[in-house]
């Protein structure tokens, strides 16, 4: 009888084929004291151990293809990296040599004492990087007690095949592709997870999360996946195999008619021409950017900037990454938001303050900018010269009162002129824009508008603060709801001031990325939208398809309607 389970869908993509169970559980390790002459043997131990998990990650980096895109082996190097820490390459050696116990022993006091200390760490990124600490010290200890043989991979069997485990490392992932696994399950990892990265890099359909999926999932039932919504299915009936099959060919039917989109024009079926604009977060998002023949940059969150690193980034290291961007976009414009760090974006090299209770209505974006100019005024300066060189935009975002506003182009204005007495070009008519993604902001934006050259709707913050719920709290997560019509009037408020003042108004949160909301914002009077550049062609085809004199009404009915039944039936009308 068939099994439905729900994990977290991190990669799309419907797969189905036969469970392979794949062991990776760290052994029980048990404490051997060892006696004085023993030490050298277990030091020895240790060593081969060491050099045989570099020997198998180095076989993994060589497997990886060429084509692939460059994080992938970015991950493997950064596991390199890791293993010839000191922190693994010699500590592990101390410990033997202190607690005079056998080298596995050695290894997993080692890895305790780091786990701890990720584990301390608040930040739902750092969280993350514990997996890999755990996954190379495994691979140690692996080595170890399999007493430094070559561990059979097992991948010569994962042809077409589901991999369900408790945990995959990036090494893992890569190897699958490379061996043509059909998708995977896991019971541990999150969304950010290196592994769900790569996963949807490679395009592997992927489900993590699944608590307990080794005990309910057995080796070689036929399992379906859908990576898109975490569904996974054992042992399904004739009618459901029939049913996914179907699926699979409607979203490779859909991709490729998707893809024939790429060269034609966003516009609508009603000839309204529509701006289809990326965020981007790092360059090689550009790649994907490229691929969909996106218009530009419509949000550049440079605060991925600061991360990952012990020091903050200087004018010039800003400078030199904006004009790799402005080169490689080739003329099309490039938006670039000042640095947004706080809340659910906090790095450890800038102080938000002591540790803030509610840290998104704390110190973040534009008001950290304001509260401490050494951190902004560089960036302004590297934004300004690369302006010079290229189309650059300037966008402030968390804008709450135009006292802010005013304080932030006062500071832009006074860069600008200390760069003139310097005799450094930047372009003298740069566009300043601010997000409107306060409830604020929105209902004042004709007064933010009267200072700007355009107007950027973040629906990812505005939602949160008009709803009251913290955007990373999966508890509240049911009360996240874009159509709410307290959501639509801020957003209809927005979009009137642009018109009114006669300057372009960008949605670039979320919302502007989903098909289901397309015909909405185009029939609120929305043109821009700047989104994940794997969303562009869905939405290009959404808009191509809509006749917007026609939608304008259901799509005004829905500012005032908030009965949730009505409200799905107004909105399933207008996307019919
Ligand atoms: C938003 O809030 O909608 C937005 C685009 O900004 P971020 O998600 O970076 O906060
Ligand atoms: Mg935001």
């Amino acid at each position: 009888m068939a099994l439905m389970l729900t994990g977290m869908g991190v990669s799309r993509g419907v797969s189905i084929g036969p469970v392979f169970v794949l062991h990776r559980n760290q052994p029980e390790i048990i404490e051997k004291s060892i006696e004085k002459k023993q030490i050298s043997t277990e030091v020895k131990r240790f060593k081969t151990a060491h050099t045989l998990a570099r020997k198998q990650l180095l076989k993994v980096k060589g497997a990886i293809p060429e084509d692939s895109p460059d994080d992938i082996s970015a991950f493997i190097e950064t596991h390199l990296l890791m293993l010839d820490d000191s922190m693994l390459a010699t500590t592990p050696v101390e410990l033997i040599k202190q607690n005079l116990c056998n080298a596995e022993w050695a290894v997993k006091l080692q890895r305790d004492a780091i786990v701890k200390v990720f584990e301390s760490m608040d930040d739902p990124y750092i969280a993350t990087r514990r997996d890999d600490v755990n996954h190379v010290f495994n691979r140690v200890t692996q080595a170890l007690v399999n007493d430094n043989k070559e561990r059979d991979e097992e991948v010569q069997n994962w042809k077409d095949q589901i991999i369900v485990a408790d945990d995959l490392t990036p090494a893992d992932t890569v190897l699958m592709q490379h061996n043509g696994v059909a998708g995977f399950v896991t019971e541990m990892g999150g969304p950010l997870s290196h592994t769900a990265i790569l996963a949807r890099s490679l395009n592997i359909p992927a489900i993590v999360g699944l608590t307990e999926a080794r005990r309910f999932l057995k080796a070689g039932e036929t399992l379906v996946i859908d990576g898109e919504n975490g569904m996974v299915m054992a042992d399904p009936d004739s009618n459901a195999i029939d049913h996914f099959h179907k699926r699979q060919r409607d979203i490779k039917r859909k991709a490729r008619e998707l893809i024939k989109l790429t060269d034609t024009k966003p516009r609508a079926k009603s000839g309204e021409k529509i701006s289809l604009l990326a965020n981007i977060e790092i360059e090689d998002d550009l790649k994907a950017l490229r691929r969909v023949n996106a218009a530009g940059v419509g949000l550049y969150r440079t605060e991925f900037l600061y991360m990952r690193r012990d020091d903050i980034p200087d004018e010039e290291e800003h400078f030199k990454t904006y004009m790799r961007v402005v080169r490689a976009l080739r003329g099309s414009p490039l938006t670039i938001r000042t640095v947004d760090l706080g809340a659910d974006k906090e790095v450890d090299t800038v102080s938000t303050g002591p540790l803030a209770h509610n840290p998104a209505m704390g110190l973040r974006g534009i008001r950290l900018c304001l509260n401490d100019p050494s951190l902004f005024v560089p960036q302004l300066r590297a934004i300004l010269r690369a302006s010079a060189k290229g189309p650059i935009k300037i966008m402030f975002p968390m804008l709450t009162t135009v006292t802010e506003l005013q304080q932030a182009i006062q500071l832009l204005e006074n860069t600008k002129d200390n760069l003139r007495r310097e005799k450094i070009k930047f372009d003298e008519k740069i566009h300043v824009g601010g997000m409107i993604e306060v409830p604020a902001a929105a209902i004042s934006a004709s007064h933010f508008a009267e200072h700007l050259n355009f107007l950027s709707i973040g629906t990812n913050d505005l939602i949160q603060y008009t709803l009251a719920i913290d955007r990373i709290d999966d508890q509240v997560n049911y009360l996240y709801d874009p159509v709410n019509p307290a959501v639509l009037t801020l957003i209809k408020m927005v979009i009137d001031a642009g018109i009114k003042q006669k300057i372009p108004v960008t949605m670039c949160g979320e919302m502007a990325g989903n098909s289901e909301y397309t015909r909405l914002l185009l029939g609120l009077g929305l043109r821009e939208f700047s989104m994940p550049p794997n969303s562009i062609l869905e939405i290009k085809s959404a808009l191509r398809g809509t006749n917007i004199g026609s939608i304008r009404r259901r799509a005004l009915a829905l500012l005032h309607c908030s009965d949730k039944e009505k409200q799905a039936n107004l909105l399933r009308k207008l996307n019919e």
